[in-house]
Order: structure tokens, then sequence, then C-alpha cells
């Protein structure tokens, strides 16, 4: 059942996370499938739903500070300046994890990535459910990732006990991970916090090295993928004429393009509006029953970042 969120409704969201079943709820990233983080049955349900397997850990989101103690170790003064700076928002941090953690959540790590999201919504469900809410993103796993509550009904409609609809997602790529486990800290996926604000505050962050096994499922090379074939292109020059392909533009264009399906991220190039619009408009893309989707380039800086990564995930073959 897909209802707006308000505050009855989130009540009974809260009500169905402390019994163990499964919400999805908005975040200003992309929309959550939650459970109760340390219920390890309940924790189990999302990986099920999702088709998620299990060596891919889950993130758990916090509405209160305290919690960054009781589920956490070791932490650091460098996590302390990021979340001064950055909670509640799109950054999630990899730590070492406590024991109330159940396995399940890390996939059997002695690490857990947390977070406190931003959204109003997501940190009321959080605060009432008076527990720590494990929530990858509310989609089949591999598939576009949900910025509307209507995608999340799409992918996974009755799996769920309850769909918390509060709208469009702000950000609309997902959060920036980042490991502060080892000396050095280390970018596992591009997202909603553009790594340049993170290094103003912790100096220089490292790449995840390419042969290290995967950490972090925003690594697998096929992922946030639209059913569609996605081609990355160098320039709008170079789009074929032809009937049946979808465009994917950054900006407005110079000159009209022909073709079944077009979507413009951003029509002043804005790097925000487009990462908050990407998604839906991939969604919309593989709906039009085009053939292939053709994607301009974005430039690769701040958000942009984020939108090349999801972009050349989706462009690489199954
Ligand atoms: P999702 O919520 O589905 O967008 O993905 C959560 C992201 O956080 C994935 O890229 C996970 O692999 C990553 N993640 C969660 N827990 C850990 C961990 N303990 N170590 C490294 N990455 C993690
Ligand atoms: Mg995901």
């Amino acid at each position: 059942m897909r209802i707006k969120a308000t505050r009855e409704s989130i009540q009974l969201a809260s009500s169905i996370i402390r019994k163990g079943g499964l919400v999805a709820f908005p975040t200003e990233t992309v929309y959550g499938l939650g459970a109760d983080a340390l219920n390890p049955r309940a924790a189990a349900k999302i990986f099920e739903v999702k088709r998620r397997p299990t060596f891919d850990p889950l993130i758990v989101h916090i509405a209160e500070i305290e919690w960054l103690e009781k589920i956490t170790r070791n932490i650091d003064k460098r996590v302390f300046k990021l979340i001064e700076k950055f909670w509640p928002g799109p950054l999630t941090l990899v730590l070492f994890k406590s024991p109330i953690v159940p396995d399940i959540v890390t996939a059997g790590l002695d690490t857990v990535a947390i977070r406190m999201p931003s959204h109003p919504a997501a940190l009321e469900l959080i605060k009432l459910s008076q527990t720590p809410i494990a929530a990858p993103s509310a989609n089949l796993f591999g598939h576009l990732s949900p910025t509307t509550a209507e995608h999340v009904e799409k992918q996974l409609g009755e799996k769920t006990d309850l769909i918390l609809d509060a709208g469009k997602c702000p950000v609309g790529v997902e959060s920036t991970v980042l490991s502060l486990v080892g000396e050095k800290p280390v970018l596992l996926r591009h997202g909603g916090l553009p790594l340049e604000e993170i290094e103003k505050v912790i100096g220089k962050v490292a790449r995840k090295s390419k042969r290290k096994k995967i950490q972090s499922p925003g690594q697998l090379a096929r992922h946030y993928s639209p059913k569609t074939p996605l081609k990355i292109i160098k320039s709008s020059d170079q789009i074929p004429h032809n009937e049946n392909i979808g465009i994917l533009l950054f900006q407005k264009p110079a000159v009209k393009i022909n073709a079944q399906a077009v979507e413009i991220l951003s029509e002043n190039g804005d790097l925000r509006e487009a990462a908050a619009n990407l998604f839906s408009a991939l969604y919309r893309l593989d709906e039009s029953g085009v053939k292939i989707i053709y994607a301009e380039p974005v430039p690769e800086f701040g958000l942009g970042q984020a939108i090349m990564d999801r972009l050349r995930r989706a462009s690489r073959t199954r």
C-alpha cells in the first residue's frame, strides 16, 4: 500500500518496523526499503524482496547521534569532523561495527555502513521506530534506483508492508560512501555529496583499489541499470538519425533532435538538477519502448562524478 507520508502514516510505519516488517520510505537521495537493523529476520526480508545477494551489505540509517557509538567502535576525529559538517545528509561512512549489528546487515564484514539522512520523513520514521533502520534503495537488485514512490510501487508493489510517499527525492542519486577504517580515507562510491566537499574537510581521499574484492555493490560493473541498452556518446552530434532511439541529454540542445524519446536532465546545465532528474529520466526512456538509449556525458566534477558513474555502469553489457 502506498500512502502519503504524514504524522499518522509515519507512526503506522514505525509500528511495522518495530514488528519486523518492511517499509519503503523517502530519503533525500533515493527511496529506501527499510527494516529494523538490529533484527536479523527483518533484515533478511530486505535481501529476499530485492533479490539482493547476501554478500552485499546494507546501509544503516540513524536519526540520533547516540546510535553512532552504539553500533560502531574505534571512531576517530575524522568521523566527528565529517558528521558535524555533513550529517544529516548524503554521506555514508564505513566504520568498524559493534557486536549488536547482525551479520546479515554487514554481509559478515567487521565493518558497518552508517548514515543520518536529512529527509524529515526518514528522520521521523527512524526516531519513532526507536531503532536504526537498515535500508538499501527500494528497487530490485541492479535496477534503476527509485526517486519517486511510484517507482517503488512498480518494482516492489505488494512485497512491502507499506510505501510512504513524499514525492520526488531532492538529491536523486545515492549517498557517497566513504570508508574510514584504514589510515587513509577511501571513496567506495560517488554519490550525492561531491568528493571535493569531503576533501575540503579531511584532505586527500583515495579511490578504492580495482583489484580488491568488492566492498560496495555500487562497485559492481553493471548496476543502476535501465532494461534498455545504453550507450554513452561523446557529444550530441554523434546521435544517429533513427526513429527507434531514446536520447538522454545533459542540457537543452542547440538544434532540435529527432528521436522517439528525448529527456533533458537540466535545461540550463545545472548538475544538481541533473542528478535529481537522472533516474526518473531513465525510467521514462525505459518505458518509451526505444531499442537503445544514447546518453550525452555531463561535466565530471561535483555531482557530475556520481552521474557519470551511474551512466558508465548502466552502459556495460550484462
Ligand atoms: P544501496 O543502499 O543499495 O544503494 O547500497 C549501499 C552501499 O553501501 C553499497 O555500495 C554497499 O556495498 C555499501 N556498503 C554497505 N556496507 C558496507 C561495508 N561494511 N563496507 C563497504 N561498503 C558497504
Ligand atoms: Mg541500491
